[in-house]
């Protein structure tokens, strides 16, 4: 099928619409990758540019907290609030001079955390107000450890919320196994780590009246990378839920938007298998931390004789050491790693080329 045309800039309203259907229908995914700042952000938007795709670039809490620095006081969210907001403003700015298109989302929001994305969402409704579309495309909460009554019912006053700006909401059923951001469920009992096509249904008839929303499901999948055989992966419960509402509310084939938390560490089969059930949007986040930091240890590795003083290497006693310091350097050497990583992402997820822009 033809590529999807799109604009450079940041995505919201219809077109994000149209992009996930676009994606259904060509049976591709988007990398949703966590940023801290703006060496990952512009690692981001470079891959975005290699890879002739659209990227989602997502602000965890902490990732937010990050962004604003970690020496401020965060006891009311202020400072995720605003490292959220700084966040989304750099890649509005930068996305189109890097000349792509952007998704911005915010990642995801236990109940304890709602003031965040309260806040986060009072600067959207100002900045819609000004420039008549939202500051994010999109929100996640993460209801996933409260009841499946309270997950909807609270979902469904944020969806009603942030449809008044078209905005996408991301929910999760089931939970998430493993550990990220300091939310750590690799404890949890195993039937929680796979969620039923009943719940998908109930989400889905609660929810598509409201407005635009998407399904983090759990279907065995894990934050982070641990070694392989603990917990299996069926991503046929996406293909199951899909079937289910098709059939029962007499939809179109994949009504469901899945996103794939954990996607770090999982086979491109698997990548590719799930993407087939209509999942539109992958998190990748260990994997892209890795490819950061790695080319980063090498390099001190290599130069460790050259940060040890300010002045005085192996070539000489009286020879300056500016340009290994400088973490201009090494930063640089990160972000390409990152984008290395992300490249990659984009040709498990199939969508590789498969736009214009
Ligand atoms: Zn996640």
């Amino acid at each position: 099928m033809a590529n999807l045309k799109l604009t450079p800039g940041v995505i919201t309203g219809n077109a994000l619409k149209d992009l996930f259907a676009y994606c259904k229908e060509a049976d591709c995914a988007l990398p949703a990758v966590n940023v801290i700042g703006s060496s990952s952000a512009n690692a981001a938007l470079a891959a975005a540019k290699e890879a002739r795709s659209p990227v989602i670039i997502q602000l965890s809490h902490t990732g937010s907290q990050f962004y604003a620095g970690k020496t401020l006081d965060n006891s009311q969210q202020q400072a995720s609030i605003a490292g959220a907001i700084a966040g989304a403003l750099h890649v509005r700015t930068l996305a189109k001079v890097y000349g792509v298109p952007a998704v911005l989302h915010t990642d995801h929001c236990a109940k304890k955390l709602l003031p965040w994305v309260d806040g986060v969402i009072s600067a959207g409704e100002e900045y819609f107000a000004r420039h008549g579309e939202p500051l994010f495309s999109s929100h996640m909460l993460d209801l996933s450890e409260q009841s499946l009554d309270e997950n909807l019912d609270i979902s469904s006053r944020y969806l009603t919320r942030i449809a008044k700006m078209n905005m996408t909401l991301e929910i999760e059923l089931g939970v998430t196994g493993g550990e990220e951001d300091g939310v750590d469920n690799s404890g949890i009992g195993h039937d929680k780590l796979y969620t039923s096509p009943e719940d998908v249904l109930r989400a889905y008839d609660l929810l598509s009246p409201i407005g635009s929303f998407t399904v983090a499901a759990s279907f065995g999948n894990t934050h982070g990378v641990y070694a392989p055989g603990n917990v299996k992966l069926k991503p046929t419960i996406l293909r199951d839920s899909q079937q289910t509402i098709q059939a029962a509310r007499k939809t179109g084939p994949e009504p469901v938007n899945f996103v794939f938390h954990g996607g770090s560490g999982s086979t491109k089969a698997e990548i590719s298998e799930a993407v087939s059930y209509g999942v539109v949007k992958m998190n990748i986040d260990t994997d892209t931390q890795w490819a950061f930091t790695q080319p980063i240890k090498k390099f001190m590795d290599d130069k460790g004789a050259y940060l040890l003083s300010q002045l005085g290497n192996p070539e000489g006693p009286d020879k300056p050491n500016k340009k290994y310091i400088d973490p201009r350097g090494w930063l640089a050497i990160g972000e390409k790693g990152l984008t290395g990583r992300l490249v990659e992402a984009f040709k498990d997820l199939g969508s590789f080329g498969r736009f214009d822009f």
